[in-house]
């Protein structure tokens, strides 16, 4: 049978729009839909302009070092229109480079919500195409649990284009979302509480690392409740929002913001119309090459559920459209040391096993750490520590792990992630020449392990 197009790609993603352009790149007839916009999560409502909010909130302590070295500047004050504005325009900017990035490389774009008709056919705006690939890369969507109220509550979705900077705010979750914006929301002057339901947030991560974060954000006069969950919010008179705890306590804010998690997006995908599965949490179940139980139909990215990052959705799209249009450069995605970091003031980096992976694995763990206060601060009020920490296997020697929080420590976990995935054992650490004066040579000067 001849199909309209070799694959047709769901979703202009970061995943899908790889998928896209390399395929075509290889001589394929490839077309893709996009519902909402280009780029999809993570240029629109996540990660970039998230970054740009961080970076918007550094400033505040900017200001406030910057009087250790000399500076004296007036009052500061911020306008959260014009960081929003700001930020909407280059929102704007980056959706047309990948318009362009899309066009020019051959790519059919069919804006609108697409809808499978069946294994091998798509229905866009009315107009049905038919492929004899299919790939699903639609992304997640927030979600917030079905309580009392849900309905004055916010998502990360909202946050980016609220009207106003919320006097006071309760962001609710433990995970990446909300440590993020709750120090962008401290940072920009908001009256900031973190409200999460278990002991000690950012679960999965190195225990070393949550503990010093939570000291670190507390020193900054961020408000974090933990053991705290929400039974209802009520909208009161005057707008402002009451907010009753499952203990009992009452809390009022302006503003309740949500970042429990993130559910696939397959609202009106049709997917009853194919033989397509969820796993048990409800995301598309693929095979190691992203085969979903309907042979021509494949899923990438966030709609799968195993990685949530930007880089894990391209690798993946990557994979997808050389096995099937470029099987000899074909090779599986590596799901083993991806490094992350979250962009919480200070920052969280790492890579590889947490101490606690590290143990349960049965390695015989030695520990390197690393407190110090940044040279930056020594001539500033700020007593801001970083952690540097390394987990190593004690019998052959190699790193497993590497974890920071400190300024910059995104950047400084991505070459990190080279040395351990080229298998680095801690002499090649040491036996490597520091950059001084860094924050990052301390990586390479750790020479005592920690007792226990
Ligand atoms: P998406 O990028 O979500 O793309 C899916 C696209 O499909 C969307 O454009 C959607 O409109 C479209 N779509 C859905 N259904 C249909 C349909 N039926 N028809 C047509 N189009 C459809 N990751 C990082 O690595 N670093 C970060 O700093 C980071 N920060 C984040 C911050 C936030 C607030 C959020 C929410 C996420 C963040 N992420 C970050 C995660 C990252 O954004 C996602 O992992 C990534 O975008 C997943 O890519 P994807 O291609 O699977 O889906
Ligand atoms: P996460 O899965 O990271 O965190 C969800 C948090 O919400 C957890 O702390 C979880 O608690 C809590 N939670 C879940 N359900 C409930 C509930 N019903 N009531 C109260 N709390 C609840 O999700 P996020 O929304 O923060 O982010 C989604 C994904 O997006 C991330 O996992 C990450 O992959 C990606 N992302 C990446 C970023 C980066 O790379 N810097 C930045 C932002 C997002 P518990 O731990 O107890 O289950």
């Amino acid at each position: 049978m001849a199909y309209d197009f070799d694959l047709y790609v769901i979703g202009a993603g970061s995943g899908g729009v790889r998928s896209a352009r390399f395929a075509a790149g290889f001589g394929a007839k490839v077309a893709v839909a996009e519902s909402r916009y280009l780029g999809g999560t993570c240029v629109n409502v996540g990660c970039v302009p998230k970054k740009l909010l961080v970076y918007g909130a550094h400033f505040a302590e900017d200001f406030e070092q910057s009087a250790g070295f000399g500076w004296s500047l007036g009052e500061a004050d911020f306008d959260w229109a014009t960081l929003i504005a700001n930020k909407d325009c280059e929102i704007n900017r980056l959706n047309g480079i990948y318009r362009n990035l899309l066009l020019n490389s051959g790519v059919t774009l069919h804006e609108g919500h697409a809808r499978l008709i069946d294994p091998h056919q798509v229905e866009v705006n009315g107009q049905r195409y038919t492929a004899r690939h299919i790939l699903i890369a639609t992304g997640g969507w927030p979600q917030i649990p079905d309580i009392p109220g849900r309905e004055h509550a916010i998502s990360s979705n909202e946050a980016f284009f609220l009207k106003e900077l919320p006097k006071r705010i309760l962001v609710v979750g433990g995970g990446y979302i909300a440590v993020e914006f709750a120090g962008i929301f401290h940072g920009l002057g908001a009256d900031t509480k973190l409200l999460y339901r278990g002991e000690l947030f950012l679960r999965g991560f190195d225990g070393a690392v949550r503990k010093h974060l939570q000291e670190e954000l507390t020193k900054r006069g961020l408000d974090l409740q933990f053991n705290a969950d929400i039974e209802r919010i009520e909208k009161q008179a005057d707008g402002s929002l009451k907010v009753t705890l499952k203990d009992g306590r009452e809390l009022a804010t302006d503003c309740v913001f949500y970042a429990t998690g993130r559910r696939p997006m397959l609202d009106n995908l049709g997917l009853e119309n194919t033989g397509v599965k969820l796993d048990k949490r409800g995301f598309i179940e693929v095979d190691e090459q992203y085969q979903s139980a309907e042979p021509s139909i494949l899923a990438i990215g966030d709609v799968i559920g195993r990685v949530q990052l930007t880089p894990v959705a391209l690798a993946e799209g990557m994979a997808v459209a050389r096995r099937l249009f470029k099987p000899e450069q074909y090779r599986p995605v590596d799901y083993n040391m991806i490094p992350t970091a979250v962009f919480s003031l200070p920052n969280i980096g790492t890579v590889g096993l947490t101490e606690e992976q590290a143990r349960e694995a049965g390695h015989n763990v030695q520990i390197f750490e690393s407190r110090f206060r940044p040279m930056k601060l020594t001539l500033t009020e700020c007593q801001e520590r970083t952690l540097m920490k390394l987990v190593v296997d004690a019998e052959t020697d190699k790193v497993l792990g590497c974890h920071m929080v400190g300024p910059d420590a995104g950047e400084i976990v991505q070459g990190l992630a080279i040395a351990l995935k080229a298998g680095a054992t801690k002499r090649d650490f040491d036996e490597t020449i520091g950059v001084h004066p860094t924050a990052a040579e301390e990586f390479v000067t750790m020479r005592t392990p920690v007792a226990g």
